[in-house]
């Protein structure tokens, strides 16, 4: 199984590596510069001058950064210099304290900052989404490393001879740094490339950046980079690996982009968005574009969500009654909830789950405490994972899938 295969997979299953594997290494971008994959989620770039040492991102964990060390220190004797964050998400930033412990000045663009004051705030909320998204009991229990430099559009320094060109640019986050090394056309991407579809539209998470994504891709292709090390996954190696990629990547985030804006200047509802916008049939099989993380159904409600307000057009909806009460009326004119049950099943055979949930949930709104109808919803949700190879969707049916199964037992 190749890298990326292995990479989609455990995407796909939600089974991201958290700790350094046996797999881990340092993959060659050019003498002197690394990519080091598997030493926990996330990548860390590794640049190695006569004066000291560049460390870009830091993986989830202080285990990973210790590894990492481990990894600096067998090549050189050089001291760490400075670790640049590409973005202030855990997986990049969870083992700064190890580098910083190491003497390393913490550079980041300034909304970095703002970031980690938000998770603090919303520390409990990140730990129950981030649970959820990634199915296993998540811990935040690090302290930030704030960064020691912060910069607003591009900072530039110089070590050993070597140009370290910090562009800002907004996408999965609105504090994104790519790192660009001009004589060697090295390029650190931060999560602008995962090898998935771009994450647009987390069902959970703050709002991401379709249109400032794709610009930055193509600035990045302008800069005709040699090699790519990306936030996740292995490295792009070769000019046609490198443009194939980013053309892909800005080429289906552009063409979403505007079908969205279109749309909703035609005043079409989300609804309607969804049913129509497909992914163009050049890009549709593309390699860069496995929808086992990001996926055009969140990319369209993310879109929407960025550039509209929470009505959706139908005056009904403008002040609704209780969801409880609509509910209850509906349950009465239909007099029957065997029959309801009936009809789920018949849903759920037919290869319809979907619908099979909505007529389930008519019964759970009005008894939240009906066993057997959250052990059904459980088993269908169960299914629902199984048969999805998107992480977002095996994760979130699966881990209620184990919430109703909870719901069902409990006496
Ligand atoms: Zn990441």
């Amino acid at each position: 199984m190749s890298a990326i295969e292995k990479f989609q997979n455990q995407v796909g299953r939600g089974e991201v590596n958290w700790k350094p594997g046996s797999d881990s290494g340092l993959e060659k971008l050019g003498e002197d510069f690394y990519n080091a994959i598997n030493f926990g989620f996330g990548n860390v770039g590794i640049v190695i001058t006569n004066e000291g040492v560049v460390v870009i991102d830091s993986t989830i964990s202080r285990t990973g950064g210790k590894a990492i060390v481990d990894e600096i220190t067998k090549m050189t004797d050089q001291p760490i210099k400075y670790l640049i964050y590409t973005h202030g998400h855990g997986d990049h930033v969870g083992g700064a304290s190890v580098f910083k412990e190491n003497g390393a000045t913490v550079i980041s663009h300034r909304n970095v900052i703002e970031r980690f004051n938000r998770y603090t705030k919303l520390r409990d909320h990140h730990v129950a989404i981030n649970s959820m998204q990634f199915k296993r009991n998540i811990r935040i229990k690090n302290e930030y490393i704030y960064p020691d430099i912060v910069y607003d559009f591009e900072y530039t320094f110089e070590l050993g001879g070597k140009t370290f060109r910090l562009l800002h640019g907004k996408g999965e986050t609105d504090d994104a740094t790519v790192v660009y090394i001009p004589e060697d056309r090295i390029c650190y991407s931060g999560d602008f490339i995962v090898w998935s579809f771009p994450n647009i539209g987390n069902p959970n998470k703050v709002l991401r950046y379709e249109r400032e994504w794709y610009e930055m891709l193509d600035r990045i292709l302008k800069l005709d980079p040699k090699a790519i090390a990306p936030g996740h996954g292995r490295s792009l190696l070769g000019n046609e690996e490198v443009q194939a990629c980013l053309s892909d990547t800005s080429a289906v985030l552009k063409y979403l982009h505007e079908e969205c804006v279109m749309h909703i200047n035609q005043g079409s509802s989300l609804d309607k968005m969804l049913h129509e916008i497909s992914i163009p049939e050049t890009l549709v099989n593309s390699k860069y574009l496995k929808q086992t993380y990001g996926c055009l159904e969140f990319a369209i409600k993310g879109i929407y969500r960025r550039y509209t307000g929470w009505y959706d057009g139908n005056p009904t909806n403008l002040s609704p009654s209780p969801s409880k009460e609509v509910n209850r009326a509906i349950l009465e004119l239909i007099g029957n909830q065997d029959q309801i049950i009936e009809h789920a099943r018949r849903f759920e055979t037919e290869g319809n789950p979907q619908l099979a949930l909505h007529l389930i949930d008519l019964i759970l709104i009005e008894n939240p405490n009906n066993k057997e109808i959250h052990a059904f919803k459980g088993e269908i949700l169960e299914k629902m994972s199984t048969a999805s190879s998107n992480l977002f969707f095996r994760n979130f049916y699966s881990v209620s899938a184990k919430h109703e199964k909870e719901l069902a037992n409990n006496s």
